[in-house]
């Protein structure tokens, strides 16, 4: 695979950045996760909003435009000939001294890694997905805000190891005030008496494109949803549960700390849901040429 670094195509074994990188540093960047199928890059722009929006929130400059970022994404994927990829745009402060100061980074570090794309199990869309409540709470919105995509993921990852050492393949977060927020690097959906609802972003959740888009399929199907504040309760005596995001789509999630989920076996909603994304990403998105 060739990978773009600051406008060039290099092998992926000579991809590398210095050592003096912020973003190896201290984690000072921003990244983004986007999916091509068939060709068809699902919400790129989108994502690439998403990009420079937490670009913004953090002072940084993405050296090029949109627009710009918009085309090296799609020669990326162009030049390694990727029909179903999963695209890892990556902007750090870039090569500085040691110390905080961004200031010492003269230049950002622009990279688009694409590679074929590694689903996950399809037993986890056919059995659905044990998960647990861990104990890091969420990132507070008024620290470093969810909302950011920064390169800081430190507090998903220990939310991550938490759900391995718990024996599941994912967790629920929790904010400091006990309320439901995402699983570690997807948010979540809870389905009760035909309802759907999803925490609101402000309790400290990335808003997840996949997010959006179930958001506007539910409002085309008619099923209504809610974004509102629920607790582990709500969750155990939910009818049915699915957790989103670009590399995941959707997945059902058949049990929550050791309480089986509806009947334990993914609800026909969520399903129903499914079926009506997956029709989305064929028509939906960027064309690459
Ligand atoms: N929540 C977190 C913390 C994430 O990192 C991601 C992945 O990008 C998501 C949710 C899902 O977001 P999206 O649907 O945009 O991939």
């Amino acid at each position: 695979y060739l990978v773009y670094i600051n406008g060039n195509f290099v092998p992926r074994s000579q991809a590398t950045v210095s050592v003096f990188d912020h973003g190896f540093l201290y984690g000072d960047g921003i990244f983004e996760g986007i999916r091509s199928y068939e060709g068809n890059v699902f919400c790129l722009r989108e994502h690439i909003k998403r990009l420079y929006e937490s670009a913004k929130s953090i002072l940084l400059d993405i050296p090029m435009t949109p627009k710009e970022m918009e085309e090296a994404i799609v020669e990326t994927l162009q030049r390694n000939s990727l029909a179903n990829a999963y695209i890892r745009v990556i902007v750090s402060r870039g090569n500085g001294d040691l110390g905080l100061d961004p200031r010492s980074c003269i230049h950002p570090n622009v990279i688009i890694i694409a590679e074929a794309l590694a689903i996950f199990p399809k037993e986890f869309y056919e059995k659905g997905l044990r998960i647990a409540t861990v104990p890091t709470r969420r990132n507070i919105p008024d620290a470093l805000n969810p909302k950011i995509k920064s390169l800081n993921y430190l507090n998903n990852i220990l939310i991550k190891l938490e759900a391995t050492q718990a024996g599941v393949f994912e967790a629920l977060t929790l904010t400091q005030d006990g309320y439901v927020c995402e699983g570690s690097g997807d948010n979540v959906f809870i389905v009760k008496n035909g309802k759907i609802i999803t925490p609101p972003t402000y309790l400290g959740a990335l808003e997840g494109i996949t997010r959006n888009i179930v958001i506007e399929l539910c409002e085309n199907l008619g099923i209504p949803c809610k974004e509102e504040p629920f607790t582990r309760h709500d969750v155990y005596v939910a009818d049915e549960i699915f957790l989103t995001g670009t590399a995941a789509e959707m997945i059902p999630v058949i049990e929550v700390d050791s309480r089986i989920i509806g009947e334990g076996k993914p609800g026909p909603v969520t399903k129903q849901i499914i079926t009506e994304f997956r029709k989305q990403t064929k028509v939906r998105g960027t064309k690459v040429p």
